[in-house]
């Protein structure tokens, strides 16, 4: 086939072929990005669905604006404000899912050979969805408190990128969250290097105890020389429904504009019924309750998971309990001359009945391959624990 080179700069990955083992009878997975189904609100879903068609049939099976339907762009600058960010229905796109507002940004920022700066680790799709276009990118280090500040500066002088790309609360894969000092140094580091920050933050809501610092984007009142550089991406994904495909981007106006031609070459507008029925949605006031029902039963299960690797696995894995979010992120420690290669970890796991996935494909240059990413959303307490007890026989 005559394939374009820019698909050169990309495999698929290796996280697919692993997908291929999870149909083996028995296995527990605890490798997917998913939430979990048995906890859609499918009665709040159908209300909104059956509202959407009967009041604005027309709204929500036609053909609408590339920018998004005007009740959900309002609907969703309310909830904006809910999390004090300040943005006007028309300073947001809706989006064919956050993953659509990631290549909207690599369509519109990104020329073959450009530096852009992203978290070692950081999610997966972005990091060939950026290669897709030619992207060099960058690696700034992540511990339990987010990105390295420090690091990041030196990056941002040394390699000038177009710009950065973070997941400041319970990252994916590294399930850090960004303290709040560090946000601001990253709002100051915008500012003073006039460099965009792309703020991806689907988990943000889906804290456990006490709610994580406020996002960039929030913040920017403190500093408020950023605000014309940083970009908010939002997803109902992993609250709500995945299969609903309803992003949005916040976006400085000049971004916005071009992000939203090049939309509409690409599928004209996000579905008028998904957005009709989001819009509903929101507007019938259910999503605190939702909130709450996915907050506790996600952290009753990361609860069972972190005790569970301690008991299991002791010395020989290290991690830092998640306050929020769907991964943990571990490292085999070699402890004892147990483990220590992730990938050889995964497979010894398929052998005993348990999927994973290794760290290293999310890591955009010098991979740890000693890390690797368990979910907690999927399975509930009783497969978690047996899963664990499985991952220790493994080690
Ligand atoms: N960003 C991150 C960090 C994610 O983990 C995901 C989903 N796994 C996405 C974006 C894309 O989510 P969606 O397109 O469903 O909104």
């Amino acid at each position: 086939m005559p394939f374009a080179k820019r698909l050169d700069n990309v495999e698929t990955s290796a996280i697919r072929e692993l997908f291929k083992l999870l149909g083996k009878p028995g296995i527990i997975s605890l490798a997917g990005g998913f939430p979990d189904s048995a906890m859609f609100d499918v009665t709040g879903l159908s209300q909104a669905s059956q509202r959407a068609l009967q009041e604005e049939p027309g709204g929500a099976l036609q053909y609408g604006a590339t920018e998004g339907f005007e009740p959900l762009r309002t609907q969703l600058a309310q909830f904006m404000a809910g999390k004090g960010i300040d943005v006007r229905p028309d300073g947001l796109v809706v989006t064919t899912g956050s993953q659509q507002a990631l290549d909207l940004l690599g369509k519109t920022l990104i020329d073959p050979g450009d530096k852009v700066i992203v978290e070692g680790p950081t999610f997966l799709a972005t990091i060939q969805c950026f290669r897709l276009y030619g992207a060099d990118l960058v690696s700034a280090p992540v511990d339990e408190h987010g990105v390295m500040v420090d690091v990041l500066e030196q990056q941002i002088i040394e390699h000038k990128p177009k710009f950065i790309y973070l997941i400041p609360t319970f990252g994916n894969p590294s399930g850090a969250t960004l303290s709040r000092e560090r946000r601001i140094k990253v709002l100051e580091l915008a500012a003073r290097h006039q460099v965009l920050v792309v703020e991806d933050d689907p988990y943000g809501d889906l804290y456990f105890g006490e709610p994580p610092p406020p996002s960039l984007m929030a913040l920017s009142q403190q500093v408020p020389a950023s605000r014309e550089w940083l970009v908010y991406c939002g997803s109902m994904s992993k609250v709500l429904s995945p299969g609903l495909r309803v992003g949005w981007m916040v976006a400085p106006p000049a971004l916005l504009q071009k992000a939203v031609m090049c939309k509409q070459f690409s599928d004209a507008h996000t579905s008028t019924f998904a957005q009709a029925t989001a819009a509903q949605y929101l507007k019938a006031g259910r999503m605190p309750a939702t909130l709450d029902h996915v907050r506790t039963v996600y952290a009753e299960r990361a609860r069972a998971m972190g005790q569970a690797l301690a008991r299991e696995l002791g010395d020989a894995v290290a991690f830092t309990q998640p306050r929020g979010g769907l991964f943990f992120w571990a490292r085999l420690t070699g402890a004892g001359g147990k483990v220590k290669d992730a990938g050889e970890f995964a497979k010894r796991a398929i052998e005993q009945g348990v999927a994973f996935v290794p760290g290293a494909p999310f890591f955009a240059k010098d991979p740890d391959h000693s890390t690797f990413r368990l979910s907690f959303a999927t399975a509930d307490v009783q497969k978690i624990e047996e899963a664990i007890a499985r991952l220790g026989r493994a080690v």
